[in-house]
Protein backbone atom coordinates (compact mmCIF):
# COMPACT_ATOMS: atom_id res chain seq x y z
CA UNK A 1 0.00 0.00 0.00
CA UNK A 2 0.76 3.68 -0.88
CA UNK A 3 2.81 5.38 2.06
CA UNK A 4 0.71 9.12 2.60
CA UNK A 5 3.62 11.65 2.65
CA UNK A 6 2.79 14.89 4.89
CA UNK A 7 4.41 18.66 4.57
CA UNK A 8 4.33 20.96 7.26
CA UNK A 9 5.36 24.78 6.52
CA UNK A 10 5.62 26.35 9.92
CA UNK A 11 3.97 30.15 9.14
CA UNK A 12 1.38 31.36 6.85
CA UNK A 13 2.65 34.09 5.96
CA UNK A 14 2.90 34.76 1.96
CA UNK A 15 5.63 32.46 2.18
CA UNK A 16 4.29 30.04 3.75
CA UNK A 17 1.32 30.21 1.77
CA UNK A 18 2.72 29.94 -1.18
CA UNK A 19 4.85 27.17 -0.60
CA UNK A 20 2.14 25.07 0.80
CA UNK A 21 0.15 25.85 -2.73
CA UNK A 22 2.72 23.67 -4.81
CA UNK A 23 3.96 21.31 -2.01
CA UNK A 24 -0.08 20.18 -2.36
CA UNK A 25 1.02 19.25 -5.31
CA UNK A 26 3.42 16.46 -4.63
CA UNK A 27 2.72 15.32 -0.97
CA UNK A 28 -0.91 13.57 0.04
CA UNK A 29 -1.45 16.16 3.67
CA UNK A 30 0.28 19.85 3.69
CA UNK A 31 -0.22 21.42 6.73
CA UNK A 32 0.18 24.62 7.55
CA UNK A 33 0.97 25.62 11.47
CA UNK A 34 1.06 29.87 12.29
CA UNK A 35 1.32 30.95 16.38
CA UNK A 36 -1.33 33.79 15.24
CA UNK A 37 -4.82 34.07 14.79
CA UNK A 38 -5.89 33.92 11.51
CA UNK A 39 -8.65 36.19 10.74
CA UNK A 40 -11.20 35.13 8.48
CA UNK A 41 -11.32 39.10 6.45
CA UNK A 42 -8.58 41.00 5.22
CA UNK A 43 -6.92 43.19 8.23
CA UNK A 44 -3.89 43.03 9.37
CA UNK A 45 -2.68 41.03 11.97
CA UNK A 46 -0.14 40.58 14.95
CA UNK A 47 1.93 38.12 13.70
CA UNK A 48 3.11 39.75 10.54
CA UNK A 49 3.57 43.45 11.87
CA UNK A 50 4.59 44.97 8.73
CA UNK A 51 0.95 43.83 6.70
CA UNK A 52 -0.05 47.57 7.76
CA UNK A 53 2.47 49.40 5.72
CA UNK A 54 2.88 49.63 2.19
CA UNK A 55 3.27 46.69 0.20
CA UNK A 56 3.69 47.04 -3.36
CA UNK A 57 3.24 43.57 -5.43
CA UNK A 58 5.81 43.87 -8.56
CA UNK A 59 4.54 42.70 -12.01
CA UNK A 60 6.65 39.41 -11.67
CA UNK A 61 4.81 38.34 -8.57
CA UNK A 62 1.33 39.37 -9.57
CA UNK A 63 2.18 36.83 -13.02
CA UNK A 64 3.63 33.81 -10.98
CA UNK A 65 0.41 34.58 -8.38
CA UNK A 66 -2.33 34.40 -11.22
CA UNK A 67 -0.57 31.24 -12.45
CA UNK A 68 -0.76 29.92 -8.66
CA UNK A 69 -3.63 30.70 -8.79
CA UNK A 70 -6.06 31.47 -11.40
CA UNK A 71 -9.08 33.86 -11.65
CA UNK A 72 -7.11 35.55 -8.45
CA UNK A 73 -6.52 39.21 -10.25
CA UNK A 74 -10.33 39.16 -11.29
CA UNK A 75 -11.40 38.20 -8.11
CA UNK A 76 -9.08 40.57 -6.13
CA UNK A 77 -10.57 43.36 -8.57
CA UNK A 78 -14.25 42.48 -7.79
CA UNK A 79 -13.14 43.33 -3.89
CA UNK A 80 -11.37 46.80 -4.59
CA UNK A 81 -8.15 46.02 -5.45
CA UNK A 82 -6.84 47.69 -9.13
CA UNK A 83 -5.07 46.75 -11.67
CA UNK A 84 -2.25 49.25 -13.42
CA UNK A 85 -0.21 50.01 -15.74
CA UNK A 86 3.63 50.00 -13.79
CA UNK A 87 4.89 53.25 -16.14
CA UNK A 88 1.90 55.11 -17.23
CA UNK A 89 -0.85 54.83 -14.04
CA UNK A 90 2.25 55.36 -11.19
CA UNK A 91 4.29 57.98 -10.52
CA UNK A 92 7.68 57.42 -10.00
CA UNK A 93 10.66 59.95 -8.62
CA UNK A 94 14.28 58.31 -8.84
CA UNK A 95 16.67 60.51 -7.63
CA UNK A 96 14.40 63.20 -7.46
CA UNK A 97 13.75 63.37 -11.51
CA UNK A 98 9.94 62.16 -12.68
CA UNK A 99 10.13 59.27 -14.57
CA UNK A 100 8.43 59.75 -17.52
CA UNK A 101 4.97 57.74 -17.86
CA UNK A 102 3.84 56.14 -21.09
CA UNK A 103 1.72 52.55 -21.95
CA UNK A 104 3.53 49.51 -21.06
CA UNK A 105 2.86 45.74 -20.55
CA UNK A 106 4.37 46.30 -17.31
CA UNK A 107 0.65 45.23 -15.52
CA UNK A 108 0.42 45.35 -11.24
CA UNK A 109 -2.27 44.89 -9.20
CA UNK A 110 -2.30 47.53 -6.18
CA UNK A 111 -3.95 45.17 -3.44
CA UNK A 112 -3.00 46.05 0.44
CA UNK A 113 -1.31 42.81 1.82
CA UNK A 114 -3.65 42.02 4.50
CA UNK A 115 -6.54 41.38 1.54
CA UNK A 116 -3.64 39.56 -1.00
CA UNK A 117 -2.70 37.71 2.23
CA UNK A 118 -6.47 36.42 3.09
CA UNK A 119 -7.51 35.50 -0.63
CA UNK A 120 -3.95 33.41 -0.92
CA UNK A 121 -5.20 31.67 2.37
CA UNK A 122 -8.40 31.66 1.75
CA UNK A 123 -7.70 29.60 -1.82
CA UNK A 124 -4.98 27.08 -0.14
CA UNK A 125 -7.33 26.08 2.86
CA UNK A 126 -10.20 25.21 0.05
CA UNK A 127 -6.87 22.89 -1.48
CA UNK A 128 -7.48 19.32 -1.64
CA UNK A 129 -5.22 17.71 1.73
CA UNK A 130 -4.23 21.14 3.06
CA UNK A 131 -5.03 22.30 6.50
CA UNK A 132 -4.09 25.45 8.25
CA UNK A 133 -4.05 25.25 11.75
CA UNK A 134 -3.86 28.52 13.62
CA UNK A 135 -2.93 29.64 17.41
CA UNK A 136 0.01 26.69 16.78
CA UNK A 137 3.37 27.77 17.75
CA UNK A 138 6.42 25.77 16.14
CA UNK A 139 8.86 25.20 18.92
CA UNK A 140 11.43 23.38 16.67
CA UNK A 141 12.13 20.97 13.93
CA UNK A 142 13.09 16.90 15.22
CA UNK A 143 14.89 14.77 13.67
CA UNK A 144 16.05 11.42 13.73
CA UNK A 145 19.63 9.64 14.32
CA UNK A 146 20.83 10.40 11.34
CA UNK A 147 20.00 13.88 11.51
CA UNK A 148 17.08 14.07 8.63
CA UNK A 149 14.36 16.08 9.82
CA UNK A 150 11.30 13.81 10.77
CA UNK A 151 8.66 16.49 11.88
CA UNK A 152 8.40 19.35 14.34
CA UNK A 153 7.67 19.98 18.16
CA UNK A 154 4.70 22.50 18.33
CA UNK A 155 2.46 24.10 21.04
CA UNK A 156 -1.14 24.83 20.41
CA UNK A 157 -2.83 27.70 22.08
CA UNK A 158 -3.01 26.85 25.84
CA UNK A 159 -2.08 23.04 25.90
CA UNK A 160 1.30 21.47 26.26
CA UNK A 161 3.81 20.32 23.75
CA UNK A 162 3.30 17.79 20.81
CA UNK A 163 5.23 16.13 17.95
CA UNK A 164 3.45 16.05 14.03
CA UNK A 165 5.51 13.72 11.94
CA UNK A 166 6.55 15.04 8.27
CA UNK A 167 8.49 14.13 5.56
CA UNK A 168 9.05 17.67 5.05
CA UNK A 169 9.49 20.67 7.12
CA UNK A 170 9.46 24.23 5.66
CA UNK A 171 10.31 26.98 7.46
CA UNK A 172 8.73 30.27 6.35
CA UNK A 173 8.22 31.86 10.05
CA UNK A 174 9.27 35.11 8.44
CA UNK A 175 11.75 37.82 9.98
CA UNK A 176 11.59 36.80 13.71
CA UNK A 177 12.65 32.89 12.20
CA UNK A 178 14.62 31.07 14.57
CA UNK A 179 16.05 28.31 12.06
CA UNK A 180 19.69 29.45 12.51
CA UNK A 181 18.83 28.50 16.04
CA UNK A 182 16.97 25.31 15.29
CA UNK A 183 20.17 24.12 12.87
CA UNK A 184 22.48 24.70 15.45
CA UNK A 185 20.28 22.25 18.01
CA UNK A 186 20.59 19.62 15.34
CA UNK A 187 24.42 19.72 15.37
CA UNK A 188 24.59 21.44 11.55
CA UNK A 189 27.27 24.29 10.82
CA UNK A 190 24.98 27.48 10.80
CA UNK A 191 24.92 29.21 7.25
CA UNK A 192 27.19 32.54 6.48
CA UNK A 193 25.19 35.24 6.96
CA UNK A 194 25.55 38.86 5.01
CA UNK A 195 23.71 41.61 6.98
CA UNK A 196 23.01 45.26 5.99
CA UNK A 197 21.81 48.07 8.15
CA UNK A 198 19.79 50.92 6.71
CA UNK A 199 18.15 52.10 9.56
CA UNK A 200 15.52 52.57 7.90
CA UNK A 201 11.82 53.17 9.71
CA UNK A 202 8.36 53.33 8.60
CA UNK A 203 5.59 55.32 9.21
CA UNK A 204 1.95 55.00 7.83
CA UNK A 205 -1.31 56.34 7.57
CA UNK A 206 -4.76 55.75 5.49
CA UNK A 207 -6.41 58.41 3.69
CA UNK A 208 -10.06 58.45 1.76
CA UNK A 209 -9.34 58.26 -1.52
CA UNK A 210 -11.96 59.92 -3.87
CA UNK A 211 -12.24 60.46 -7.70
CA UNK A 212 -10.26 63.22 -8.83
CA UNK A 213 -7.10 62.75 -6.04
CA UNK A 214 -4.99 62.79 -8.52
CA UNK A 215 -4.31 61.48 -12.34
CA UNK A 216 -2.45 58.22 -11.09
CA UNK A 217 -2.85 55.09 -8.80
CA UNK A 218 0.88 55.31 -6.82
CA UNK A 219 3.09 57.72 -6.48
CA UNK A 220 6.82 56.15 -5.33
CA UNK A 221 9.04 58.99 -4.28
CA UNK A 222 12.35 57.16 -3.60
CA UNK A 223 14.96 58.70 -1.42
CA UNK A 224 18.30 60.26 -2.42
CA UNK A 225 21.84 60.49 -1.17
CA UNK A 226 20.89 64.69 -0.35
CA UNK A 227 17.38 63.99 0.71
CA UNK A 228 17.27 61.12 2.36
CA UNK A 229 13.80 61.11 3.09
CA UNK A 230 10.78 59.02 0.63
CA UNK A 231 7.11 57.84 0.46
CA UNK A 232 5.27 55.99 -1.51
CA UNK A 233 1.09 56.40 -1.99
CA UNK A 234 -0.54 53.22 -2.65
CA UNK A 235 -4.40 52.46 -3.91
CA UNK A 236 -5.92 49.88 -2.30
CA UNK A 237 -9.47 48.08 -1.67
CA UNK A 238 -12.40 50.51 0.28
CA UNK A 239 -11.88 53.27 -1.82
CA UNK A 240 -8.23 53.95 0.51
CA UNK A 241 -4.88 55.41 0.09
CA UNK A 242 -2.44 53.56 2.41
CA UNK A 243 0.47 56.04 2.28
CA UNK A 244 4.23 55.22 3.85
CA UNK A 245 6.89 57.61 4.70
CA UNK A 246 10.45 56.15 5.17
CA UNK A 247 13.73 57.63 6.90
CA UNK A 248 16.81 56.59 7.88
CA UNK A 249 18.37 56.67 11.52
CA UNK A 250 16.98 59.52 13.39
CA UNK A 251 15.76 61.94 10.39
CA UNK A 252 11.83 59.66 10.55
CA UNK A 253 8.32 60.82 9.86
CA UNK A 254 6.86 61.58 13.33
CA UNK A 255 3.45 60.08 14.22
CA UNK A 256 1.47 63.05 15.52
CA UNK A 257 -0.31 64.27 12.10
CA UNK A 258 1.28 67.84 11.68
CA UNK A 259 4.35 66.19 11.93
CA UNK A 260 3.98 63.73 9.98
CA UNK A 261 2.90 66.26 7.00
CA UNK A 262 5.44 68.62 7.70
CA UNK A 263 7.86 65.57 6.94
CA UNK A 264 6.06 64.87 3.46
CA UNK A 265 7.08 68.51 2.52
CA UNK A 266 10.67 67.90 3.07
CA UNK A 267 10.98 64.70 0.70
CA UNK A 268 12.96 65.13 -2.48
CA UNK A 269 9.99 66.26 -4.31
CA UNK A 270 6.57 68.07 -3.63
CA UNK A 271 4.43 65.85 -4.99
CA UNK A 272 3.54 63.71 -2.09
CA UNK A 273 3.26 66.12 0.29
CA UNK A 274 0.67 67.81 -2.07
CA UNK A 275 -1.71 64.96 -2.91
CA UNK A 276 -1.55 64.39 1.41
CA UNK A 277 -2.52 68.19 1.91
CA UNK A 278 -5.90 67.11 -0.12
CA UNK A 279 -6.66 63.73 1.59
CA UNK A 280 -8.71 63.31 4.01
CA UNK A 281 -6.93 61.53 6.96
CA UNK A 282 -8.85 57.43 8.17
CA UNK A 283 -6.58 57.26 11.33
CA UNK A 284 -3.24 58.27 12.97
CA UNK A 285 -0.09 57.51 11.40
CA UNK A 286 1.96 53.79 12.78
CA UNK A 287 5.37 53.11 13.20
CA UNK A 288 7.68 50.29 12.53
CA UNK A 289 11.63 50.18 12.66
CA UNK A 290 12.55 48.15 9.62
CA UNK A 291 15.60 45.10 10.92
CA UNK A 292 18.88 44.56 9.12
CA UNK A 293 18.72 42.98 5.93
CA UNK A 294 19.88 39.90 6.13
CA UNK A 295 20.98 36.73 3.06
CA UNK A 296 21.85 33.42 4.42
CA UNK A 297 23.77 31.25 2.86
CA UNK A 298 21.94 27.75 3.29
CA UNK A 299 23.47 27.26 -0.69
CA UNK A 300 26.96 27.32 0.77
CA UNK A 301 26.26 24.88 3.56
CA UNK A 302 28.27 21.12 3.16
CA UNK A 303 26.13 19.65 5.27
CA UNK A 304 22.08 20.52 5.51
CA UNK A 305 19.74 18.36 7.13
CA UNK A 306 17.35 16.58 4.40
CA UNK A 307 13.50 17.14 4.89
CA UNK A 308 13.87 20.72 6.02
CA UNK A 309 13.78 23.72 3.79
CA UNK A 310 14.19 27.89 5.27
CA UNK A 311 12.05 30.16 2.74
CA UNK A 312 11.27 32.97 1.86
CA UNK A 313 12.26 36.12 4.47
CA UNK A 314 13.38 32.90 6.43
CA UNK A 315 16.16 32.64 3.60
CA UNK A 316 16.79 36.01 3.10
CA UNK A 317 14.83 39.52 4.05
CA UNK A 318 15.20 42.46 2.08
CA UNK A 319 15.34 46.24 2.72
CA UNK A 320 11.24 46.69 1.65
CA UNK A 321 11.40 50.00 -0.28
CA UNK A 322 12.21 48.12 -3.34
CA UNK A 323 9.04 45.88 -2.61
CA UNK A 324 10.55 42.67 -3.27
CA UNK A 325 9.76 40.01 -0.64
CA UNK A 326 6.67 38.68 -1.84
CA UNK A 327 7.56 38.43 -5.48
CA UNK A 328 10.94 36.58 -4.17
CA UNK A 329 9.23 34.69 -2.34
CA UNK A 330 6.52 33.51 -5.64
CA UNK A 331 9.87 33.12 -7.73
CA UNK A 332 10.78 30.57 -4.32
CA UNK A 333 7.47 28.96 -4.84
CA UNK A 334 7.85 28.74 -9.06
CA UNK A 335 11.34 27.07 -8.24
CA UNK A 336 10.11 24.51 -5.72
CA UNK A 337 7.73 23.13 -7.95
CA UNK A 338 10.02 22.86 -10.61
CA UNK A 339 13.11 21.48 -8.51
CA UNK A 340 9.57 18.88 -7.11
CA UNK A 341 9.23 18.12 -10.41
CA UNK A 342 12.88 17.64 -11.25
CA UNK A 343 13.94 15.02 -8.76
CA UNK A 344 11.04 15.01 -6.01
CA UNK A 345 11.57 15.16 -2.40
CA UNK A 346 15.20 13.02 -3.16
CA UNK A 347 17.82 15.46 -2.41
CA UNK A 348 15.44 18.69 -2.35
CA UNK A 349 17.07 20.61 -0.01
CA UNK A 350 20.24 21.09 -1.79
CA UNK A 351 18.67 21.72 -5.28
CA UNK A 352 16.10 24.00 -3.70
CA UNK A 353 18.98 26.12 -1.85
CA UNK A 354 21.34 26.45 -4.91
CA UNK A 355 18.46 27.69 -7.23
CA UNK A 356 16.76 30.00 -4.72
CA UNK A 357 20.25 31.48 -4.79
CA UNK A 358 20.34 32.34 -7.98
CA UNK A 359 16.81 33.67 -7.57
CA UNK A 360 18.24 35.99 -4.92
CA UNK A 361 21.32 37.32 -6.08
CA UNK A 362 19.49 39.73 -8.35
CA UNK A 363 17.36 41.59 -6.21
CA UNK A 364 19.47 41.50 -3.32
CA UNK A 365 22.31 43.15 -4.99
CA UNK A 366 19.91 45.62 -6.11
CA UNK A 367 18.99 46.47 -2.68
CA UNK A 368 22.15 46.45 -1.68
CA UNK A 369 24.08 48.32 -3.74
CA UNK A 370 20.99 51.14 -3.47
CA UNK A 371 21.81 51.02 0.15
CA UNK A 372 25.05 51.24 -0.53
CA UNK A 373 24.73 54.55 -1.43
CA UNK A 374 23.90 56.34 1.68
CA UNK A 375 27.26 56.51 3.68
CA UNK A 376 25.58 55.83 7.10
CA UNK A 377 25.16 52.06 5.62
CA UNK A 378 28.12 49.94 6.37
CA UNK A 379 29.43 47.32 3.99
CA UNK A 380 32.20 47.05 0.95
CA UNK A 381 31.43 49.82 -1.96
CA UNK A 382 33.19 47.96 -4.59
CA UNK A 383 33.96 49.57 -7.87
CA UNK A 384 31.60 47.87 -9.31
CA UNK A 385 28.92 49.19 -6.57
CA UNK A 386 30.51 52.77 -7.12
CA UNK A 387 29.96 52.60 -11.07
CA UNK A 388 26.49 51.19 -10.96
CA UNK A 389 25.01 53.80 -8.53
CA UNK A 390 26.31 56.34 -11.12
CA UNK A 391 25.24 55.01 -13.75
CA UNK A 392 21.69 54.77 -11.94
CA UNK A 393 21.79 58.19 -11.06
CA UNK A 394 22.39 59.33 -14.91
CA UNK A 395 19.44 56.70 -15.84
CA UNK A 396 16.97 58.33 -13.73
CA UNK A 397 17.45 61.65 -15.43
CA UNK A 398 17.57 60.21 -18.29
CA UNK A 399 14.14 58.51 -17.49
CA UNK A 400 12.41 61.88 -16.99
CA UNK A 401 12.57 62.51 -20.90
CA UNK A 402 12.94 58.96 -22.35
CA UNK A 403 10.30 56.49 -21.93
CA UNK A 404 12.44 53.48 -23.44
CA UNK A 405 15.00 54.12 -20.79
CA UNK A 406 12.01 54.62 -18.00
CA UNK A 407 10.71 51.38 -19.39
CA UNK A 408 13.78 49.04 -19.20
CA UNK A 409 14.41 50.36 -15.68
CA UNK A 410 10.77 49.77 -14.52
CA UNK A 411 11.05 46.21 -16.50
CA UNK A 412 14.61 45.50 -13.84
CA UNK A 413 12.92 46.61 -11.04
CA UNK A 414 9.85 44.70 -11.42
CA UNK A 415 12.04 41.52 -11.60
CA UNK A 416 10.81 40.76 -15.43
CA UNK A 417 14.50 41.35 -17.10
CA UNK A 418 17.79 40.91 -16.01
CA UNK A 419 20.00 43.94 -14.68
CA UNK A 420 22.02 43.65 -17.83
CA UNK A 421 19.27 45.23 -19.80
CA UNK A 422 19.89 48.60 -18.37
CA UNK A 423 23.45 48.36 -20.30
CA UNK A 424 22.02 46.69 -23.39
CA UNK A 425 23.62 49.10 -26.37
CA UNK A 426 19.97 50.64 -27.18
CA UNK A 427 19.79 51.46 -22.81
CA UNK A 428 23.44 52.56 -22.72
CA UNK A 429 23.56 54.79 -25.40
CA UNK A 430 20.15 56.84 -24.50
CA UNK A 431 21.40 56.98 -20.96
CA UNK A 432 24.87 58.33 -22.10
CA UNK A 433 24.17 60.18 -24.53
CA UNK A 434 24.47 64.30 -23.79
CA UNK A 435 20.98 66.15 -23.41
CA UNK A 436 19.66 69.66 -23.23
CA UNK A 437 18.06 70.28 -19.90
CA UNK A 438 16.10 67.23 -18.35
CA UNK A 439 12.52 67.67 -17.67
CA UNK A 440 11.31 68.89 -14.83
CA UNK A 441 8.04 68.53 -14.18
CA UNK A 442 6.29 64.91 -14.96
CA UNK A 443 4.39 64.52 -17.98
CA UNK A 444 2.35 62.17 -19.96
CA UNK A 445 3.53 60.52 -23.26
CA UNK A 446 1.03 59.00 -25.82
CA UNK A 447 4.02 56.43 -26.55
CA UNK A 448 3.31 52.90 -28.65
CA UNK A 449 3.44 50.20 -26.18
CA UNK A 450 6.96 49.29 -25.47
CA UNK A 451 7.51 45.10 -25.65
CA UNK A 452 8.41 43.46 -22.66
CA UNK A 453 11.95 42.17 -23.45
CA UNK A 454 12.65 39.00 -20.57
C1 LIG B 1 7.72 47.12 6.68
C2 LIG B 1 7.80 46.10 5.59
C3 LIG B 1 7.31 46.43 4.34
C4 LIG B 1 7.35 45.49 3.31
N1 LIG B 1 6.94 45.86 2.07
C5 LIG B 1 6.96 44.97 1.07
C6 LIG B 1 6.52 45.32 -0.23
O1 LIG B 1 6.20 46.48 -0.52
N2 LIG B 1 6.50 44.35 -1.19
C7 LIG B 1 6.91 43.08 -0.92
O2 LIG B 1 6.86 42.23 -1.83
N3 LIG B 1 7.37 42.72 0.29
C8 LIG B 1 7.40 43.62 1.29
N4 LIG B 1 7.86 43.25 2.53
C9 LIG B 1 8.35 41.88 2.73
C10 LIG B 1 7.20 40.88 2.87
O3 LIG B 1 6.35 41.26 3.93
C11 LIG B 1 7.76 39.46 3.09
O4 LIG B 1 8.88 39.26 2.29
C12 LIG B 1 6.73 38.40 2.71
O5 LIG B 1 5.62 38.52 3.53
C13 LIG B 1 7.24 36.96 2.83
O6 LIG B 1 7.54 36.74 4.15
P1 LIG B 1 7.38 35.36 4.95
O7 LIG B 1 6.25 34.57 4.49
O8 LIG B 1 8.72 34.78 5.01
O9 LIG B 1 7.05 35.97 6.39
P2 LIG B 1 5.74 36.67 6.91
O10 LIG B 1 4.85 37.05 5.79
O11 LIG B 1 6.20 37.74 7.84
O12 LIG B 1 5.01 35.52 7.73
C14 LIG B 1 5.61 34.82 8.78
C15 LIG B 1 4.53 34.02 9.50
O13 LIG B 1 5.16 33.11 10.39
C16 LIG B 1 4.39 33.07 11.60
N5 LIG B 1 5.31 32.57 12.64
C17 LIG B 1 6.42 33.16 13.13
N6 LIG B 1 7.03 32.33 13.99
C18 LIG B 1 6.28 31.19 14.05
C19 LIG B 1 6.41 29.96 14.76
N7 LIG B 1 7.45 29.71 15.58
N8 LIG B 1 5.46 29.02 14.57
C20 LIG B 1 4.41 29.23 13.73
N9 LIG B 1 4.25 30.38 13.05
C21 LIG B 1 5.19 31.34 13.20
C22 LIG B 1 3.92 34.50 11.77
O14 LIG B 1 2.79 34.58 12.63
C23 LIG B 1 3.59 34.88 10.32
O15 LIG B 1 2.26 34.53 10.00
C24 LIG B 1 7.87 44.19 3.56
C25 LIG B 1 8.37 43.86 4.82
C26 LIG B 1 8.37 44.82 5.82
C27 LIG B 1 8.96 44.47 7.17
Amino acid sequence: MKRTTHAVVAGAGMGGLLAARVLSETYDQVTVLDRDGLPDEGVPRRGVPQSGHAHGLLSRGSEILEELFPGLTADLVATGAMTCDAQNDVQWFGDGHPLLRAPSQLQCLLVSRPQLEWYVRSRVAALPGVEIHERCEVIEPIAGADGTVTGVRLQRHGQGPEDMPADLVVNATGRSNRGTEWLRRLGYELPAEERVDSRLVYVSREYRRRPGDTDVNAMVVGHTTATPRGGVALSGEGDRWLVTLFGMGDDIAPVDPDGYHAFAARLPVPDLHRLLERLEPLGPPRQMRIPVSIRRRYERLGRHPEGYLAFADALCQFNPTYGQGMTVAACEAAELRRCLADGGPTGLAGRFYERAARIIDVPWDMSVGGDLRFPAVEGPRTLRVKLLNAYIGRLHAAAAADPVVGRAFLSVANLQAPPQRLLSPGVLFRVLRPRRGATAAPQIVAAEKIPVTR
